[in-house]
């Protein structure tokens, strides 16, 4: 039987709240009804809580004690589409529904009636005396057309204060008007400035273009190395969107969400596209919600949680950089935004296009296998070729201990900066070094909390966790013997390697990105920004360059420890690194130069470092992929973790001794369990993790087996368990 969309006043209905509980409450519907989907405010308790209708009430108790809904909240109700994508979303990740929920409704104050603000306007008359601030206020005006400014996005534009706004307001010069502060979007203009495309762009931009015309769900990888011009060319099917009236949604990893990216975009179509990250502020997150809901904001430039954004009519998703494991959420859901785009493009009728130099595995499976359209930019836009990928034998080398700069690097480093050019040197490690140890003990400083050892950051002047984050003052004696001055710092982070550059190139203006360096995200698109522009010669960096900026300058690109993303015991450690060393390498070379990048490495016959150098990428993807099928690993076999954690050892073995020996469920589809094993970070935050691994062949109902697997286990105090389906990591 099909439930009504509409429910009469005081018809019994089902409403879903956020509240961890496990199924939707019963409720009266409100004076004049409700719908289906519509956000509501209930009692819950003494409290007041936000929840969706989610269909007819169950009943089955005394309906004269049925508490009624408070009010229908202000928003667009969740359509139907979002509500089969966070019930599919929450089965597939085995989430329950109020978690999934609580997703979908990350903007602050939905319940709150709409507020004013003030808006800022061109008004008729002229000003009494021209001055220069007055001047640039106006010019802001006629650069934007018709838009209004909030009194600070006035001030900050012009560069005044804002008593010149208020100057000019008094004068009639500029009307002040109060209007609703959620304001929809600026208009997009889908042809407002298209670049000239090469061929082989045109002919991937029509590819794309015809599929989002047929207005049905497609799926693409659009597959190029990086500086190809993919993000021109998605940027067409963003166009035909737009054209069609149609929602797009872009999604980046957070840290390539840069200034420039948006500039971009906004150059394209001639305004400001919605964003949604960590960076936004409150008051813009929930405009962006509530525009996105009413269909008043066409282009969301996102990371991965705007994927839950409530879309009207949403005709593309993109996933840009798709193979970046930050695309996985590793805390709370755990659930893979670029795998739950393709889901929500599917459920929208819409197109979802992954791009990408380096897919992962699954991607390029499914492109092979013709589940994904596979389109292919090969050349770089403009006259840069792929840079020279070089070796360096770094058993050949013998180098001074507390140094990593081979001498072929620091030549080629030091003809870059003779040529006005940039180098960066790259080494994924955090802080000053690794290891902190007493040369009288050997003892070596680790977490009170994890089973991790504390990196100095001498920056910060402290010892840092990377696993709980917590930290605790450089000691002067060692915390084991008590001996003075006998702790020592071993290996190098990004930090000590830019003290060694310092050292060996004198004069050379350096700079470090490291995501600790910085207060703010801000900061740090300033600081890259800068860089750009030329404001150093040699740049020491983290994984966060080895995304989406562009750096003109930069011809040379020395990888310090090609080997330190291979020693994993990760099933994805080849993919990662081959993913990694072809990034950054990328990075070298943009404009006209042709970049170089140095890899220096101990095991240059590693088959993952050779086929890097080589370029064979089809190869390298052909080998990865057989070994995985030969072990009916993931793509071609389905994995689970379980993760048990307790501040006691032993229950938290106990428990998954017990669910390794009660299996049942699992064979049934011949699955196979792993484990009890120690997780390979055994403590984090002073509990203790042991992890199960579950393997089940292709196209079983893996969740399935594992909810029976699992149901009717009662946790003990505070034992946990989490279950990750496709585990992206393995510690
Ligand atoms: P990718 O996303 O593949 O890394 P981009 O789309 O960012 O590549 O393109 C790399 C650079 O080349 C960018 O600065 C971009 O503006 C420029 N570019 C690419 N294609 C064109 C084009 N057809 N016309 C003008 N500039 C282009
Ligand atoms: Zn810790």
């Amino acid at each position: 039987m099909q439930e009504p969309d509409y429910f009469d006043e005081d018809a019994l209905v089902a409403v879903l709240t956020t509240q961890p509980l496990d199924r939707a409450l019963d409720y009266k519907a409100p004076p004049g009804g409700c719908f289906r989907g519509a956000f509501v405010e209930v009692p819950l308790g003494p409290r007041k809580v936000i929840g969706v209708v989610w269909g007819a009430g169950k009943g089955g108790f005394d309906l004269s004690k049925a508490r009624s809904i408070i009010r229908v909240l202000d928003v667009a109700p969740m359509r139907e589409e979002m509500r089969a994508f966070l019930q599919k979303c929450g089965s597939y990740t085995l989430t329950p529904m109020p978690s999934m929920l609580r997703l979908a409704t990350r903007a602050p104050g939905l319940s709150n009636p709409p507020s004013m603000q003030k808006i800022y306007r061109r008004g008729e008359a002229a000003p009494e005396r021209m001055t220069d601030a007055r001047q640039r206020v106006l010019r802001v005006f006629d650069d934007y057309g018709g838009l209004g400014f909030t009194q600070k996005e006035l001030a900050d534009h012009a560069g005044v204060t804002p008593s010149v706004i208020k100057g000019l307001v008094k004068q009639g010069a500029v009307l002040e008007e109060d209007t609703p502060r959620d304001l929809p979007f600026p208009h997009l203009r889908h042809d407002h400035a298209p670049k000239a495309l090469t061929d082989a762009q045109a002919q991937a931009a029509k590819a794309l273009r015809d599929d989002q015309r047929e207005g049905a769900y497609s799926a693409t990888l659009l597959w190029g190395i990086t500086g190809s011009g993919k993000t021109e060319v998605y940027l067409e099917a963003v166009a035909e969107a737009l054209k069609a009236g149609r929602q797009a949604l872009v999604l980046l990893p957070e840290i390539a969400l840069s200034a420039e990216f948006m500039a971009r975009v906004e150059e394209r179509f001639g305004a400001r596209a919605a964003e949604w990250h960590s960076g936004v502020t409150m008051t813009e997150r929930r405009r962006t919600w509530k525009m996105v809901g009413e269909g008043q904001a066409q282009l969301v430039i996102g990371a991965r949680s705007a994927l839950f954004l409530p879309f009207q009519n949403l005709g593309l998703v993109v996933v840009d950089e798709e193979h970046d494991n930050s695309y996985k959420q590793e805390d709370g859901v755990l659930y893979n935004a670029r795998d739950m785009a393709v889901l929500r493009a599917s459920l929208a009728s819409a197109q979802v296009v992954l791009a990408s130099a380096t897919p992962c595995l699954e991607s390029w499976t499914n492109a092979q296998s013709g589940k994904y359209r596979l389109l292919e930019l090969g050349a770089r836009y403009g006259e840069a070729v792929l840079p020279e990928l070089r070796a360096v034998d770094m058993r050949q080398v013998k180098l001074p201990s507390n140094r990593w700069i081979s001498p072929q690097l620091e030549a080629a480093v030091k003809a870059r900066i003779a040529r006005g050019e940039q180098a960066l040197l790259f080494l994924n490690r955090r802080g000053y070094a690794p290891v902190t140890l007493c040369r009288k003990c050997g003892e070596q400083i680790a977490c009170a909390q994890c089973d991790a050892r504390m990196v100095e950051h001498r920056f910060l002047n402290r010892l840092m966790c990377h696993q709980c984050g917590e930290t605790r003052p450089i000691p002067d004696v060692c915390p084991s013997c008590e001996a003075e001055g006998t702790l020592a710092v071993v290996g190098p982070g990004v930090e000590r390697l830019a003290e060694e550059a310092a050292e060996r190139f004198e004069g050379a203006r350096i700079a470090t990105l490291s995501s600790d360096m910085f207060g703010s995200a801000r900061a740090l698109k300033a600081q890259i920004a800068e860089i750009a522009e030329g404001a150093a010669d040699i740049i020491i960096g983290t994984q966060l360059v080895a995304k989406g900026h562009n750096f003109p300058k930069l011809t040379l690109v020395g990888v310090i420890d090609s080997d330190l993303s291979l020693q994993g015991s990760d099933l994805r450690a080849a993919e990662r690194t081959f993913q990694q060393m072809r990034q950054v390498s990328g990075r070298a070379g943009r404009a006209e130069k042709r970049g170089v990048a140095m890899l220096q490495t101990y095991q240059p016959e590693h088959p993952v470092l050779r086929a890097i150098l080589s370029g064979e990428e089809r190869q390298f993807w052909r080998a990865e992929a057989d070994e995985r099928r030969a072990s009916a690993m993931p793509p071609f076999g389905r994995l689970a973790g379980i993760i048990i954690s307790s501040d006691d050892e032993r229950e938290a073995f106990d428990l998954g001794e017990y669910l390794a020996r009660n299996n049942n469920a699992l064979q049934a589809i011949g699955a196979q369990v792993f484990g009890p094993a120690p997780a390979p970070v055994a403590r984090v935050r002073g509990r203790h993790r042991v992890r199960l691994l579950v393997k089940a062949p292709k196209d079983t109902p893996l969740q399935g087996a594992i909810q029976t697997w699992l149901k009717g286990l009662k946790l003990p105090g505070q034992l946990r368990l989490a279950v990750d389906i496709d585990p992206q990591s393995f510690y």
